[in-house]
């Protein structure tokens, strides 16, 4: 499973459909200050299911939508495409059954994010999930942001541990296990429910 293309299109100040073609090996991206470099990271991390707005420098999500300029009007919606090589079908099973992967995700203003893998419809979630049982993700210790290295340093050792659960492949398992015990506990408060209406009736 290998990313193999980026496309945005109204992402921040990626006005116009652009493509960021990753080939095998090392893809190194330069340019002068300001040239939307950080930009292309953050479209990465928010197609693989970000929710942060912190985490996109912004105030709300809705700031990742192109918000105009002296000579170009605001867009109304940012829409990122992350295309992914699966022929050596890595991909988590309900996902690997395409050579192709093709993951969106589109906001529009006052309407929220949709995503797509393969123009089926998706929850943010099944997004997250992929990534996340492939190692990767929004989260990925592989995603250096400016500033990181010093934090890292500096964590505390739970957080350390996450990095290392991450790069062990286990974060989806923790997921699933995080949101099954909040199953468990719905169901443990509905059957004490279920206790008061059956002593009330006895
Ligand atoms: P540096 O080398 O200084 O870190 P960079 O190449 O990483 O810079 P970015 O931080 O990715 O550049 O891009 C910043 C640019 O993106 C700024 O010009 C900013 O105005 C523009 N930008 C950010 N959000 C939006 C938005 N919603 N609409 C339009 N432009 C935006």
């Amino acid at each position: 499973m290998r990313f193999s293309r980026l496309r945005l299109n109204g992402f921040k100040s990626f006005v116009d459909p652009t493509d960021l073609v990753i080939h095998e090996g090392l893809t190194g991206v330069v340019g002068p200050n300001g040239c939307g470099k950080s930009n292309l990271l953050e479209a990465l991390r928010w197609v693989m299911g970000e929710n942060r707005p912190t985490a996109m420098r912004g105030g709300g999500m809705e700031d990742v939508i192109f918000a105009g300029t002296a000579t170009r009007s605001a867009r109304h919606f940012a829409e990122v495409v992350l295309t992914i090589d699966n022929q050596d079908r890595l991909a988590p099973s309900g996902f690997n059954d395409a050579d192709q992967l093709e993951i969106v995700r589109r906001i529009t203003r006052d309407a929220g994010s949709a995503y797509k893998a393969n123009t089926r419809d998706v929850r943010a979630r099944d997004v997250q999930m992929l990534f996340a049982d492939a190692s990767t993700g929004a989260h990925s210790p592989a995603l250096v942001r400016q500033g990181q290295i010093a934090e890292l340093i500096n964590a505390k050792p739970k957080s350390r541990r996450r990095i290392l659960e991450e790069a062990a492949g286990i974060s989806g398992l923790y997921q699933r296990r995080h949101e099954a015990e909040l199953r468990l506990q719905a169901t443990e408060q509905n059957l004490a429910r279920v206790d008061d209406v059956l002593e009330q009736l006895a």
